[in-house]
Order: structure tokens, then C-alpha cells, then sequence
């Protein structure tokens, strides 16, 4: 039966049941018998550390208090060994000496600082994407860190939307690819080994598809988009095991997500059966009084706790009202029961109980923040996410050039390099532009001049021009700053700053070959730029070895193999645009004007999905099928040849495609369904193969759930979303 968010949303009025492996279950029983109501409640109550502190970091004494009573169960924005055991000590005061647990936005790395999830979703490369989340989680353990507020896992289709550069991009087989890459890293096989932490799935759900693109805005959304585009990484990150989920400040079809019984109680610890905790987004149990839903605090408590929100993070809801509400009947403590033993379940896991400072270790601190392993792991990430957008007469790799001239503040920026999200990355370690190409080039001249002011983008451009004419080649830094993707920071315009556009083309008049590193957070336009350079590389926010990488990619020592995980559009009026989008009855047409389209720009992005360059060229042949009529019995087989035709080894990405051509929902034009990367040596050819199973073939109906109906189907394969061939086939019954 199908529940319609729109029809009310809350339907369930049952305590999920929650089973807790064996292992666990007895001693989290045994915890729970002994608890005042009190204490329960307080294992719900979630409070910020003092996170703004700029000296020594001193707590207020009134959360200080709290601790020592048993009314606070989990904290976040602790960030260092010392501080966690002196917390953990206020805890071991309590009567029942239940251990905290400590969270923290470790998004791409704590102290060494990986690329933005954003960007090292282009490398296309899930076993790093694993390798460097669980890097993250070795350093962010050793600070006496349990609990990481990532993956973000929310699909992104709209550029304007500033948290895009969190997630995975606008694709959401690839997101669920990704999703369970994160989190295994993060937790690694058992969360008892105190090298992992715990996961979190966050926002849930449907925080991506705000309005306009605009953080926070609500959230229209038909049942068929949330359960067949936003809902699937989620699931995939419960398949994955992931120790805990965060909801969104949204509201999905006028219901907070905070308050969406349907969607935590009835979906996540109903249906998928999830056994983990969820935590509320920062405040947005209280939120729901702006959103207009409850008139009050107690009135939010009650709608959070029923919906299945087990942890308040910030609000102070559950601390001031919960205990009345079960006292006065409104809430069964059965429902506090269940968020309870989610929560003694985790700490359990993580072997709290058996030692609660096992995550305080000054010298394992010591040699594992910014160990030169986890250097090395953010300069090959680094280099692996750099997307190679143009190479116009194969400008790029440098051929050892004499002169080099470095343009633009970004160049020499380290806070910038480390983008949003990376608060305790330490910016003194971070490798610049200027520094990596001194690092790759010791020997070569090399000049450094701003180009523009970094706070105002105001021109310096005599200087630039001068250092360009003493140059053999220009690299030239613009893009965004990292404050301008990230949290709060939805942009109505993506265009890049005109002065930056208007830099490379005077620089171009100079005649030197001109390199530009475009770096940011999202998708961005700059299209009165590309034609006056010669190349392009999109280089993100790629973390404290960008530099490095940034050299490696640029010297050819690292041939690019990214490809883009979001559509870049060439107007803004064309946001939301991205590949999946379907067909209608009439689909865009230049030469037709009643079609889909707009009169004044074209339909086509800058750059496709799954686009990139490499400084060799790749030939990938026509698929080729055994047999084009087949049924579910034996997986469809689809091989490709790839060819190295170029002149440098080189990493292709081949992206399979399927089109259901008739269904009984409207299908998307193209839906990603398959990816292998294939390595090859100049001249080398290799045969891949992809299986399709009901898997690849099927689709997610809101009403069926995965649904494969039999009928025709495209197979396309390809290095990006529009340039593929395709073969037809037929499903059988
Ligand atoms: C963000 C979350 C984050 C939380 C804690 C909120 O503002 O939306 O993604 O985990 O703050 O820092």
C-alpha cells in the first residue's frame, strides 16, 4: 500500500520494533532497566560544544552540569583528545556512567583535507571515495571523534543550491554507488575498532530539491520523484549499514521532515528495517514553529519524537518538554524506550561501555593527524578529481616550460583550497598553486602575481599582463572562493566573477598559451572565458595537497581522468538541468517552436554529466549484444571496445545507459546504469563487458517498489551523457 506523504504523512502510531543483534541486546536491556525517566530523556538531548572558541575552549558550566546528572547524551563540535576526556570525565560522574558520544561535521577530512565530496564524486572512483572517508575517520578517532554528520547523500540538480559541492551530484544510481562507498569507509567492517566512527545519512529527505535551489526552502516533490530520485541513496546507505541518519530542515508536501512520521517511522525504521539512530538537523525540531506547524516547543517535541526523531540536536525540546508529555499520557515512554536503546545499541557498538576514553589517545593523535599516508591519499584524490574541461591543441600536459607565470589570488590562497566544510583543516599545511609548481618545477622561473583582489575581484591587470608577456605559458587561478558553496550559500547567479572572465581574455591577447584552473564548489558558467583559453581544468576545492595535485595534473604525471558528476549549464535559466530529465510529448526541438524549449537560450549544458578529457583520446565502439532479445533468466551482456588512440597512457570512464522506451511511468530520456573505469597504455585496446540484471533494468515505482517491465530498451555507452552509441533491445516476459 502506498502512503502518501501529501495525505498527512503521519499514519503510523506504532513504536517501530527494533531488533538488536544478540551481542548487544541483553546489556543494552540491562542499561535501559536501570534508567529514570530522566536519564532516557537526557540520552536524547544533544548540545554544541563551544565551537566558536578562538583560545583554550571552556564549556559552559550549566551543560557542564547537565553531563554530571545524566542529561545530555551525545555532543558535537568537540574536537580534540584532551577536550573529549575531560567531557567523558563530567559523564563517568554520572550515576549510571553512561559514556557520551562525540559528532562532528567531518565532511572531507578533519586535520588532512580530501577534496570536496563534490569534486572527488568526478573521480568516478569508489574504492578512493572509500579510502579517503576512512582516512577521515582514522584521524577524526584518533581526536576522540565517534560520529561523523556525513555522507551527505542528498541528490543535487540545481547548480544554485550552495550544498550541491557536499553531496555526490545529480545522478541517483551513481549517489547510491557513492553512499555506500562513504559509509563503508567511514565504518569500516566493525564499528568496534576504534579506527572507525559512525556514519550518518544525511539530510532525510528530499533537503535537495528546495525550491529554487534555495538552502532551507520547502520542498514540492510528487511521491514518484521522492521514491524513484531523492529516497534511493538513503536505502542504499541502510543497505550499507550505516549507524545513523539526520533529518532535514525541509518540509516535504507540508510536512517537516522532522515532524514526517511516514518517512522515519514508517519508511526508514519500518519498511527498511533500519536499526540505527536518527539525530535531528541543528535546531529543526524548534524549526517547526516557523515553519508553522506547531505553535510551541512541547507542541514540536511531541510531533519529533512520534515522527521517530530519536536525538534533538540543539533545540533543547526534548530536555524542557519531554517528561511532561509522557507524564501527561501524549507520548507513550515507549517511543523513548526505542530512541533510547538505538542510541545505548551505538555506544555499545562502539565500545563505549567498555572503555569510554578508548577514542582518547594523545599519541596515536600524534602520529596519525596529517601523517604523510594521509598527505599522499589527499594528493592522489586531489589529482584523481580534476576534470579536464579543454586542451585545445593538446596545450596541456606543460611541456616543461622555463617561465611559468602564476595568475591569481586563488593561486596562492591556502584557507580557499581547503573550501567549505573543513573548519579544522589546518590551514598553514595547505600546499598552494604557486607552491605545488615550485614543488614540480624547481628549476623553472617562476613569477607570481595576483591579478585580482581576492575580498573585491578587483582588476590588477598590468601586473598580470606583464608577467604573462615573460612567460612561456600562463596559469591562470579564478573561480569561487570557498565561502561562496556550502551551507546558507545558494547563489541566484553561477556565473563566475566577470572580472575573472575578463582576465583570461586579456590575457589571452598577450598570445601565451593560457591555462586556466577553474576552482569551486559547483557547477559554475563562464562562457565569455572558454574561448580565450587554451585550456581548462576544473580543480574544485581540492584539499591540503592541492597544490601538488594540481602540478601533478598539469605536468602530465597524472594523466585527468575526471568526469563531471553534475551537469554544467551554459545559461542560469536552464537550473534545474541535468541528463536523467524525461521525455515529454514534445520533446525540444530547435527547428520546432512548439516544443520543449525556450525561445531565447538552447537547451544544451555547457558541459554534459559524465563529461572529461583526457591528454589522450579514447575510442569506444559500438555495444554489441549476444543476443538482442532476451529475458531475466541469464543477465544481457553488452560489450565495448576501448581504445588508447592517443599518445599518453590514460584512465577512461565508460558509462553505460539504459532508456526504458515505453513503461508504465514515464521514463527518463537516459538513466546511468553502469561504469567501469579502464586503464590503457598508448595504442592498447581492452574488451569490457557489463551485465544487466533486473538491477540495471528496472526502476522504482512509489506504488510497486522496483519495478523491470518487459518491452524495448536502449543500451547506450559512451564517455559522457550525450556522447554515446547505442544498441536496441528487447526484453521478453
Ligand atoms: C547542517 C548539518 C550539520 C549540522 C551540525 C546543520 O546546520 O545542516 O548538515 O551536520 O549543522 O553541524
Amino acid at each position: 500500500m502506498l502512503f502518501l506523504v501529501s495525505c498527512g504523512g503521519n499514519i503510523s502510531d506504532k513504536v517501530s520494533t527494533l531488533s538488536i543483534p544478540d551481542k548487544y541486546e541483553q546489556r543494552v536491556d540491562s542499561v535501559l532497566k536501570l534508567m529514570t525517566l530522566d536519564e532516557k530523556i537526557g540520552q536524547l538531548n544533544q548540545y554544541t560544544g563551544n565551537w566558536q572558541a578562538t583560545g583554550p575552549v571552556v564549556e559552559d558550566p550549566t551543560k557542564i552540569e547537565q553531563i554530571k546528572a545524566g542529561k545530555v547524551g551525545s555532543m558535537l563540535n568537540i574536537k580534540s583528545v584532551k577536550h573529549t576526556r575531560e567531557l567523558q570525565e563530567y559523564a563517568m560522574q554520572s550515576r549510571l556512567r553512561i559514556p557520551l558520544m562525540f559528532g562532528l561535521d567531518v565532511v572531507h577530512g578533519l586535520r588532512t583535507i580530501y577534496p570536496i565530496p563534490l569534486g572527488e564524486a568526478a573521480s568516478f572512483d569508489l574504492d578512493l571515495m572509500k579510502r579517503t572517508a576512512a582516512g577521515a575517520a582514522k584521524e577524526a578517532s584518533a581526536q576522540g571523534v565517534h560520529w561523523t554528520f556525513a555522507p551527505m547523500i542528498d541528490i543535487s540538480r540545481d547548480a544554485r543550491w550552495g550544498r550541491v559541492m557536499e553531496g555526490a551530484g545529480e545522478d541517483t544510481w551513481y549517489g547510491c554507488k557513492v553512499a555506500q562507498a562513504r559509509v563503508s569507509g567511514f565504518q569500516g567492517d566493525d564499528l568496534s575498532d576504534p579506527h572507525t566512527i559512525m556514519a550518518c545519512a544525511k539530510h532525510f529527505a528530499a533537503y535537495g530539491a528546495c525550491i529554487a535551489g534555495k538552502d532551507y526552502n520547502t520542498v514540492d516533490i510528487s511521491e514518484q520523484t521522492l521514491h524513484e530520485v531523492y529516497l534511493p541513496p538513503f536505502k542504499a546507505a541502510v543497505d550499507a549499514g550505516v549507524a545513523s541518519f539526520m533529518n532535514s530542515f525541509n518540509d516535504i508536501n507540508g510536512i517537516p521532515a522532522t515532524g514526517n512520521t511516514y518517512i522515519q517511522r514508517d519508511l526508514l525504521k519500518g519498511s527498511w528495517n533500519f536499526n540505527g539512530l536518527t539525530v535531528s538537523d541543528w535546531g529543526s525540531i524548534r524549526e517547526m514553529i516557523p515553519h508553522g506547524y506547531v505553535s510551541d516547543l512541547k507542541g514540536a517535541a511531541e510531533k519529533a519524537i512520534l515522527a521517530g526523531c530519536d536525538i534533538d540536536m540543539e533545540s533543547r525540546a526534548y530536555h524542557i518538554h519531554l517528561k511532561k508529555l509522557v507524564e501527561e499520557g501524549t507520548v507513550s515512554e515507549g517511543y523513548i524506550d526505542d530512541a533510547v536503546r538505538r542510541i545505548l545499541f551505538k555506544k555499545f557498538e562502539l565500545g563505549l561501555f567498555d572503555d569510554p576514553f578508548l577514542y582518547c589517545d594523545e599519541t596515536r593523535e600524534k602520529e596519525v593527524v596529517l601523517s604523510e599516508e594521509l598527505k599522499n591519499l589527499s594528493r592522489e584524490a586531489g589529482a584523481k578529481s580534476i576534470v579536464l574541461l579543454k586542451n585545445d591543441q593538446g596545450s596541456l600536459p606543460l611541456n616543461n616550460p622555463k617561465k611559468i607565470a602564476v595568475i591569481g589570488s586563488l593561486a596562492k590562497s591556502q584557507k580557499d583550497m581547503l573550501g567549505f566544510w573543513a573548519n579544522e583543516g589546518i590551514v598553514d599545511e595547505v600546499v598552494t598553486v604557486y607552491e605545488g609548481l615550485k614543488n614540480k618545477y624547481p628549476e623553472s622561473d617562476i613569477v607570481y602575481t595576483d591579478g585580482y583582489d581576492l575580498a573585491t575581484n578587483e582588476l590588477h591587470l598590468m601586473d598580470a599582463r606583464n608577467a604573462a608577456m615573460q612567460s612561456d605559458v600562463v596559469i591562470v587561478a579564478v573561480g569561487e572562493r570557498f565561502e561562496n558553496s556550502g551551507e546558507a550559500k545558494s547563489r541566484a547567479d553561477i556565473n563566475i566573477h566577470p572580472n575573472h572572465q575578463l582576465l583570461v581574455k586579456e590575457l589571452k591577447k598577450t598570445g601565451k598559451n593560457v591555462v586556466v584552473l577553474l576552482m569551486g564548489g559547483r557547477p559554475m558558467i563562464f562562457n565569455e572565458m572558454t574561448p580565450h583559453a587554451d585550456a581548462i581544468l576544473l580543480t574544485w576545492w581540492l584539499g591540503t595537497e592541492a597544490g601538488n595535485a594540481i602540478a601533478d595534473v598539469l605536468a602530465g604525471d597524472y594523466n585527468p581522468s575526471g568526469k563531471l558528476p553534475m551537469t554544467f549549464p551554459a545559461h542560469v535559466g536552464q537550473i534545474p538541468i541535468y541528463y536523467n530529465y524525461k521525455n515529454t510529448g514534445r520533446p525540444e526541438n530547435k527547428e520546432i517552436g512548439y516544443s520543449c524549449r525556450y525561445q531565447d537560450i538552447d537547451f544544451e549544458p555547457a558541459y554534459p554529466f559524465g563529461y572529461g578529457l583526457s591528454y589522450t583520446d579514447f575510442l569506444i565502439s559500438e555495444p554489441v549484444v549476444k543476443d538482442s532479445v532476451f529475458s531475466l533468466k541469464t543477465p544481457l551482456e553488452v560489450c565495448v571496445k576501448v581504445k588508447n588512440t592517443g599518445k599518453y597512457a590514460g584512465k577512461e570512464t565508460v558509462q553505460l545507459y539504459i532508456r526504458d522506451l515505453v513503461a508504465s511511468l514515464t521514463r527518463p530520456v537516459k538513466e546511468l546504469r553502469g561504469l567501469q573505469q579502464v586503464e590503457l597504455q598508448p595504442g592498447e585496446e581492452k574488451e569490457i563487458n557489463f551485465m544487466l540484471t533486473e538491477k540495471e533494468l528496472g526502476f522504482e515505482s512509489a506504488c510497486k517498489g522496483w519495478t523491470v517491465e518487459p518491452g524495448l530498451f536502449d543500451v547506450m555507452v559512451g564517455n559522457s551523457a550525450l556522447n554515446v552509441k547505442k544498441v536496441r533491445v528487447e526484453l521478453k516476459q
